[in-house]
């Protein structure tokens, strides 16, 4: 009887843990099934043995058609050697293997690892597509920004909200600034130095601006043994949910465009100029004639003093001058014809009419005009040689005594313009005045009427062409005549 109970006893635990095994075995499978993951078991001949549902979706097949169907099935061996590698090393040295492949025929990216058994193995596969693609797409913009940022004119920066931090400077500012991006943040007091000294505090105003709005600043910067640039600094704050996360902006060289506005003013001022002296010259010219004559009368008289009357001579002869030059200017326009020429002829006649009087101050004139050839000008014989005149007479008259004026022609094919190159070892001229040059009435002659290169200035314009000077103190001048010339 005990033992019968015994017996009894013993089925019913052998019941019951038969049925925790089952349930243990169901939740295993019910949490196998319910996993996002894939899962399979394949035992030793590589043969399915279990599949999940998330594995039929990624495989695109259903169980029934997999189970007791080999691996490499699924993953032909030719065409994943990676998989195949993998699984075997798996298999072979009994250690977990974790890898991930790129499997075209599902068109997705696949994390699988692989846990031996001792029936094979149990492989999980996850689909990483989207992560994988997610990182592709954040390198791809990564890359696209760098480009951006290389290729870009501007600086853009972003800074911390305290703009003690320079989280990113891009590359153009090695062009603009001279400070490489590299070590802006440690060379950020050379910045603040090279600033003109006028607009430091603008500028520094505005930086400080920034951190509370948009805000514009225009400004000087003057880089060792270059010409003085036109910055324009533009920044704004980013804030998020309501605290200053960084400032950001932009810094671009607007000297060109500086420069465009003071030409634009220029040829304004030399139009009104032009205005003006049509209605005067003529006027001053006729009574001054006169004048003159008489005061040459009245110089053979004895009874005035002969330095007065020389005195008001010279003083007149510069009014003369001065109402000659302006008369150049208003000569109306239908007597002026432009014709198709070559140059060097033109340049050559003037050399000539030039030589006597660079002989007398003991200055040589060098000439290289072979590279001009043959090129033809479309222009006036009589402006252009003004033009030139009046360089050469201004090179002289810099030099004193004793130098060398050089002439140099030369041709740009590709832009279809000429250069002629008046280079002098005079005195030179400065930065500050180097600017002043054109403008009306500047002159650092004493009998100078400060019109001669406001006139070839015109002039040039007229003829399509440009005026543009370089120089250095104590070393000379360059003066650059630039043409366009007629193939
Ligand atoms: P002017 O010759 O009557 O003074 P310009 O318009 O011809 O008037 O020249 C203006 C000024 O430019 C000159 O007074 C001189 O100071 C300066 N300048 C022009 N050319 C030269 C040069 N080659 N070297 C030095 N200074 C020059
Ligand atoms: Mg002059």
């Amino acid at each position: 009887m005990k033992q019968t109970e015994n017996f009894s006893d013993l089925q019913r635990q052998l019941e019951t843990m038969n049925e925790v095994l089952r349930t243990s075995n169901k939740r295993h499978y019910e949490l196998l099934e319910s996993i996002s993951d894939g899962f399979c078991a394949i035992n030793r001949e590589w043969c399915f043995t279990f599949i999940n549902n998330s594995l039929e979706n990624i495989f695109k097949k259903q169980r029934q058609e997999l189970l007791g169907e080999s691996l490499w099935s699924v993953f032909p061996i030719d065409s994943h050697p990676g998989i195949y590698n993998s699984i075997l090393q798996a298999m072979k040295e009994l250690k977990v293997v974790r890898f991930q492949e790129y499997t075209p025929e599902f068109n997705k990216y696949l994390q699988f690892s692989a846990y031996p058994s001792k029936d094979g193995l149990s492989i999980f596969a996850q689909d990483v597509t989207e992560q994988v693609r997610m990182i592709e797409a954040l390198i791809e913009s990564e890359e696209r920004f760098h480009m951006l940022a290389n290729n870009i004119c501007e600086i853009f920066w972003i800074a911390s909200p305290d703009m003690g931090e320079w989280y990113y400077v891009s590359p153009a500012t090695k062009h603009i600034l001279g400070l490489l991006s590299e070590e802006f943040e440690e060379k950020f007091p050379e910045f603040w130095q090279r600033i003109y000294p006028d607009d430091l505090q603008k500028v520094k105003d505005a930086y400080e601006q920034m951190k509370e709005r948009e805000t514009i600043v225009e400004f000087r910067y003057q880089q060792p043994n270059q010409p003085m640039q036109w910055i324009r600094g533009k920044g704004q704050p980013v804030f998020k949910e309501g605290t200053l996360e960084v400032v950001v902006g932009i810094t671009e060289d607007i000297s060109k465009i500086i420069e465009r506005e003071e030409l634009l003013s220029r040829s304004e001022k030399l139009s009104t100029v032009g205005q003006l002296a049509a209605g005067i010259a003529h006027e001053i010219r006729n009574p001054l004639t006169s004048i003159k004559g008489f005061l040459q009368i009245i110089q053979a008289d004895r009874s005035v003093p002969p330095t007065y009357t020389s005195i008001m001579l010279d003083e007149l002869d510069r009014i003369e001058s001065i109402v000659n030059e302006f008369l150049f200017l208003a000569k109306p326009q239908q007597e002026i014809t432009f014709e198709v020429q070559p140059l060097r002829p033109i340049l050559e006649q003037v050399i000539g009419l030039m030589q006597g009087e660079a002989n007398l101050k003991g200055i040589e004139i060098i000439v290289e005009l072979t590279d001009l050839a043959l090129l033809k000008v479309r222009g006036n014989a009589n402006h252009l040689k003004q033009v030139f005149v009046n360089i050469i007479k201004n090179a002289m008259e810099a030099i004193q005594a004793k130098g060398k004026i050089k002439i140099v022609g030369q041709v740009n094919k590709e832009k279809s313009i000429l250069t002629v190159l008046i280079m002098d070892d005079g005195p030179g001229i400065t930065q500050e005045r180097l600017k002043k040059l054109g403008e009306p009435f500047y002159s650092t002659k004493e009998k100078g009427t400060g019109l001669g290169l406001m006139i070839t200035r015109k002039l040039l314009e007229d003829h399509g062409g440009e005026l543009l000077f370089d120089s250095e103190i104590g070393k000379g001048t360059v003066v650059y005549v630039k043409l366009p010339f007629i193939e």
